[in-house]
């Protein structure tokens, strides 16, 4: 149904805004069914390898495995990003890889009609807070896009 194809960059104009206000609630950190999973880049693997004092190879040896396809994931040790603290906040937040960064606003999340179904069922601050600017939301799908291909 074309009401729940994703954005794509040459679609038309939103016929719906989006609004999103983060709650902090850290269901984004923990096991979530199909999106239980953090990929990183090689740049962002450095990136937050250099923030926390240790070289990647080190960093890829205590926080990721690769998956079956050869990716690198993050950690989710007893259902939780190994990066989420007690207090349920991310402890690399300054450098927190893109695909969390942009959460919820990822190409299959997000339709011309608004957030899909999938994605409201996932986090609860969809439908909180103020309205997105298009060109926001456009931009960070593009920069989940690019950080894929990386
Ligand atoms: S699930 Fe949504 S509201 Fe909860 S921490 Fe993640 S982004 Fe924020
Ligand atoms: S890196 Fe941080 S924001 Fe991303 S899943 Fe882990 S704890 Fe959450």
């Amino acid at each position: 149904m074309s009401e729940e194809l994703p954005l794509a960059p040459e679609s038309p104009t939103m016929k719906r805004e989006l609004r999103f206000e983060c709650t902090k609630c850290g269901r984004c950190c923990t096991t979530r069914g199909e999106y239980a999973y953090v990929y990183l880049n090689p740049a962002e693997l450095r990136r937050i390898a250099a923030y926390l004092g240790i070289g990647a190879q080190e960093f890829r040896r205590r926080y990721t495995k690769r998956d079956e396809y050869g990716w690198t994931q993050l950690s989710f040790a007893e259902e939780s990003c190994v990066f989420l603290d007690e207090r349920g906040q991310c402890s690399v937040h300054p450098v927190r890889p893109t695909q969390c960064r942009t959460f919820p606003f990822w190409p299959e999340f997000v339709t011309p009609q608004g957030f899909s179904a999938e994605a409201a069922e996932l986090c609860e601050g969809i439908g909180q807070g103020p309205a997105w600017p298009e060109a926001e939301v456009r931009s960070l799908i593009e920069e989940t896009r690019r950080s894929e291909e990386e």
